[in-house]
């Protein structure tokens, strides 16, 4: 985190504790004392494809395992970052034609109320770049106790292929409703919707998602498929997660869908007529035996349903709980390593999070990693070895540039403060890479696969921390591999 962001951070919270001031009073938010501490949200969505509009209403029961009174309760409202006018935008200025292959269109989330036991309570959109919805509760939330909240927001979808957006007759509907901001260090932690990786950070909850469709839709998923019916030519399905960080959907019309059962697990593969549903049962195929060897190496996958749908998208590839969203515009060959690597980040993102704002590496390098790990155990030596090249290529190709320019790197740092994608994707996905390379050499094998399921033991459905990390290798390892880190991490490593 750097220091300009910290100075924000104080000046936003002087202006949103005025707002309070103003309108606390109107309503209290209604209290029970809790048990577990997992934010249970029921979100209840209207698609109007004419408009393309996205009517939601979000019941959040928030429970407060703060250790701190909260007079209000922060969301990231992501899908606000499409408006026009967004200081911060979700892409950049030089992918405009990528991301917008139609021209210009902007989306927007607007808050139409946020109530509590049917009285309105107050509330402003506010954050750096009105990235925030604040609720001011009205009473005070002591530990332990928790709030019901209601909130209706309207959303606009953007013409994008982008992560939320319609493009082409698939809707990809990605952090479409308020999600509750991740308390740490005494503060809500406010997420812009940078250009740069994935700047959505949460912790694990669970979720009923009702969806109505105005066409007859197929639906790729987080969660599990409780109920799908047909109404007035439309659908209406419900939704179900539980344990899982985020909930996403992606929807089409001419989506042809395949499905296997394997393990216990319901896998569903999805892509267009005419656009890869010809090789759909062999991307499913590919997916089953990367969902089982992770589930069988690492730790069994602790879900009922994986879904991967092959959609318009800007970036290769984008994981979501239960979800992976694939480019449908990637090679065939291609399409079968971005499926490897979604599939990794359903354990080293998923079911273990970790922060993706300032340690992107974490989850990132482990999955790159996985991907070696995946093709080397199942017959494929010569594709493990050429992924591995590929990284340690792009990471030196890298280190050149940087000592040509005279910079000083480092692997963890705010996405905002990498100065580009390249150099991002150098660091976090590359060099991530080399370091759980090095790691597994150092352990070897056995011990390697010990300490992540260690790892896992200590960490499922927590957000996990670099000290989690090392802890769980220090256990199996002969000496301090805070030195192996250090290296690789601060850039002193020679390889
Ligand atoms: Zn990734």
């Amino acid at each position: 985190m750097n220091r300009n962001k910290n100075e924000n951070k104080k000046r936003i919270t002087a202006i949103v504790s005025l707002a309070v001031f103003i309108f606390a009073g109107l309503s209290a938010a209604a209290v029970i004392f809790i048990t577990d501490t997992r934010t249970d949200y029921a979100v209840s969505a209207s698609l109007d494809t004419e408009s393309m509009t996205l009517q939601t209403v979000t019941a959040v029961n928030y429970k407060n395992d703060t250790g701190a009174t909260l007079n209000e309760i922060k969301f990231n409202l992501y899908a606000n970052a499409f408006r026009e006018g967004a200081a911060v935008k979700p892409y950049f200025e030089s992918d405009l034609k990528i991301s917008f292959p139609d021209g210009m269109n902007y989306g927007e989330a607007t808050v139409k109320s946020v109530r509590s036991g049917g009285n309105a309570l107050s509330y402003s959109v506010n954050g750096k770049d009105k990235n925030v919805l604040t609720v001011a509760l009205g009473k005070p939330l002591k530990n332990r106790l928790s709030a019901k909240i209601e909130i209706a927001c309207d959303l606009r979808l953007p013409k994008t292929n982008m992560r939320l957006g319609y493009y082409g007759g698939i809707i990809n509907l990605t952090n479409f409703f308020p999600s509750v901001c991740v308390f740490e260090n005494g503060a809500f932690t406010e997420c812009l919707y940078l250009p740069t990786g994935d700047p959505f950070y949460s912790e694990t909850a669970d979720f009923k998602v009702e969806l109505r469709t105005d066409g007859d839709y197929k639906v790729a998923h987080s969660g599990d498929l409780k109920s799908e019916k047909t109404e007035n030519g439309g659908k209406i399905f419900k939704f179900e997660g539980k344990k899982i960080r985020d909930f996403a959907l992606v929807l089409s019309e001419s989506f042809v869908v395949k499905t296997v059962k394997s393990g216990g697990v319901t896998l569903k593969y999805f892509a267009e007529a005419g656009s890869g549903a010809e090789n759909a049962e062999t991307k499913l195929a590919a997916t089953e035996s990367a969902l089982n060897f992770f589930g069988d190496y690492y730790f069994k996958y602790p879900y009922k349903t994986y879904c991967v749908a092959e959609t318009y998208l800007a970036a290769g590839g984008m994981e979501y709980p239960n979800l992976s969203l694939i480019s449908r515009d990637l090679k065939e060959a291609d399409k079968d390593t971005v499926i490897v690597h979604e599939t990794a980040h359903q354990w080293w993102y998923g079911i273990i999070g970790n922060d993706n704002l300032n340690y992107a590496w974490m989850d990132e390098g482990l999955a790159e990693f996985s991907v070696e790990l995946y093709f080397a155990k199942n017959g494929r030596t010569l594709k493990a070895n050429e992924y591995r090249h590929f990284n340690l290529r792009e990471s030196r190709r890298f280190d050149e540039i940087i000592r040509d320019l005279g910079g000083s790197p480092v692997m963890e740092k705010y996405l905002g403060d990498f100065v580009s994608n390249y150099e991002y994707v150098a660091v976090t996905y590359s060099r991530g890479h080399l370091l759980f390379a090095d790691v597994y050499e150092t352990l070897g094998d056995e011990n390697f696969r010990k300490a992540m399921r260690y790892y896992a033991k200590k960490n499922k459905y927590r957000i996990a921390r670099k000290n989690d990390m090392l802890d769980a290798f220090n256990k199996y390892a002969d000496g301090d591999m805070r030195t192996l880190f250090g290296e690789w991490t601060n850039f002193s490593k020679k390889y």
